[in-house]
């Protein structure tokens, strides 16, 4: 059986403890592979390598062009030796082969447009004003950075937070979740063929409590980039306040997808369907509340049910598959919960509901109605292929239902209004708004949450400021040093 170990300076190492977590394939339910798990000691390594190569070292030293060229390598080789990468990531979270197979070919843009950034981090020279004076200003690296990926999309949210955070200048320790770290893994070899120096990206791999706790509290970090759960994103916040670090966090979602009466119907279902039942609904941007307009709701709903109801469910190593497994067996037990619990708060089940038979953790494409928004199952994140229908008389109403959350990550919008889709979109309150279109993102276009759905934004121009702090430098000319017990402000 293949077993991989973590990457701390450089080393390929197994956890001082000996102990190993075994990774699962959630099609199978076997265990296909061991993963080597750090200690609180091995995470202690991991910062204080990390911080060695920020301090010292070729890094600290190099020019940022130079960084940049080392990313372009780097995305070079994810480019011409990525592609195995894809099916390890569909292997270990089920997420469908026609995917991850898109997305490896996807990433290296991700890492060519930050290392295009490295080099162009500007400074300022702010008009102060003052005779003899010259301000001006540096943005510098934050130091050491600490990125926590969920399970969902492993890759996709490293290089999210990695490439960035280098390009500023920042070194980094990555934990993946203890689900799914063997893409990580692969990933990070790829990094020491570039030529990045030792230490500069390190990888970890255990579990959140003890060695995820341990690298959110450690002195020696400056930041931490984290997706996952807001429970888990709260307790970070908590933790990063002990030695006031910065966060990014990127938390859930309970995302609206509102169609109106003049929608295209066919994209509409489309759309609605990308928005729930793609990734098996395993996604934070999950439309998980479907707000339809009273006058199509039946007809529309009836339409959805039949496409849902054809989806094949099966293989995620199979092109021809459209809803793979839910990625872990807590996830799976979750979702199903879920059901029961919107069958008791009296929501109508028109679509599935079950396990499915087509694997070992499967749950049907599952669609509810008579869904009120004050339900759990509108109010909480299910993360998995679960939605709930919920109608609206008129625009107003359906602003107020979908601003009527915690969340606010992301929000869709079905018309052939310019106006109303004008309206919905400066009115919610979400990260992200998509008119006629879901489920689509682009490393170029920021990403984050508003309310509880987080803090700060990935991709974009926007990210790199996040890894990035600012120094501002007086130097005197020719001024008097003039009265030493009193401020010079003219
Ligand atoms: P999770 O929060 O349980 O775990 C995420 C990561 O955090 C894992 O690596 C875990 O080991 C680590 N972790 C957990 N507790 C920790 C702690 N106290 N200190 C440090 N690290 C800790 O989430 P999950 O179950 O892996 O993923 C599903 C969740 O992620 C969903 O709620 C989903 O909405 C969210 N998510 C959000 C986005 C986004 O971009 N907003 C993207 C994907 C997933």
């Amino acid at each position: 059986m293949q077993h991989y170990r973590f990457l701390v300076g450089g080393k390929w190492m197994d956890g001082s403890a000996g102990e190993v977590i075994e990774t699962v394939n959630p099609y199978t339910g076997k265990v296909w592979a061991t993963v080597a798990r750090a200690t609180v000691d091995d995470a202690d390594a991991a910062v204080e390598a990390a911080y060695a190569a920020f301090r010292k070292g070729p890094w600290a030293s190099m020019s940022p062009a130079a960084r940049g060229a080392a990313l372009r390598r780097f995305a070079d080789l994810l480019a011409d030796e990525g592609q195995p990468i894809a099916e390890t990531e569909t292997r270990d979270n089920g997420r469908l082969i026609s995917e991850t197979r898109p997305q490896l070919r996807y990433l290296p843009h991700y890492v060519h447009y930050y290392a295009g950034l490295a080099d162009k981090i500007e400074g300022a020279v702010p008009p102060v004003e003052r005779p003899g004076m010259f301000n001006f200003t540096w943005r510098e690296p934050l130091g050491v950075v600490v990125a926590i990926t969920p399970w969902n999309a492993p890759l996709l949210l490293a290089l999210a937070k990695m490439s960035p955070a280098l390009a500023a200048g920042c070194t980094v320790v990555i934990k993946p979740s203890e689900f799914t770290s063997a893409s990580t893994l692969e990933l990070a070899r790829l990094i020491g063929e570039a030529g990045i120096p030792d230490g500069v990206v390190n990888v970890v791999t255990g579990y959140g409590h003890d060695v995820g706790a341990a690298l959110v509290s450690h002195p020696k970090v400056a930041k931490i980039a984290f997706t996952g759960s807001d429970t888990a994103g709260r307790s970070i916040y908590q933790a990063a306040a002990g030695n006031l670090k910065g966060v990014t966090l990127e938390l859930g979602g309970k995302s609206p997808n509102i169609v109106f009466d003049d929608c295209n119907v066919e994209d509409a279902v489309n759309g609605s369907i990308a928005g729930i039942f793609g990734a098996s609904g395993q996604m934070c941007i999950a439309g998980s509340r479907l707000l339809v307009h009273d006058s199509i709701h039946d007809m529309f709903v009836e339409r959805l049910r039949a496409a849902a109801a054809t989806a094949v469910l099966g293989d995620p190593m199979k092109a021809e598959t459209q809803v793979g497994p839910i990625a872990t067996p807590p996830q799976f037990r979750k979702i199903l919960d879920y059901v029961d619990i919107a069958r008791g708060e009296g929501a109508e089940l028109v679509l599935g509901g079950a396990q499915a038979d087509a694997g070992e953790w499967f749950v049907e494409p599952t669609i509810f109605t008579g869904v009120r928004n004050d339900m759990r199952i509108a109010r909480e994140e299910v993360f998995g292929p679960v939605l709930s229908v919920i109608p609206f008389r008129d625009l107003d109403e359906a602003i107020e239902i979908a601003n009527d959350t915690l969340f606010g990550l992301a929000a869709g919008v079905w018309t052939n209004s310019m106006d109303r889709a004008f309206t919905v979109a400066r009115a919610v309150e979400a990260g992200t708004v998509w008119i006629n279109t879901y489920r689509t993102a682009s490393h170029a276009s920021p990403f984050g949450g508003y309310k509880r759905s987080g803090i700060g934004r990935e991709n974009g121009l926007e990210a790199i400021n996040g890894f990035l702090q600012t120094k501002s430098v007086w130097l005197n000319h020719g001024a008097e040093v003039p009265n030493p017990f009193v401020m010079r402000l003219s």
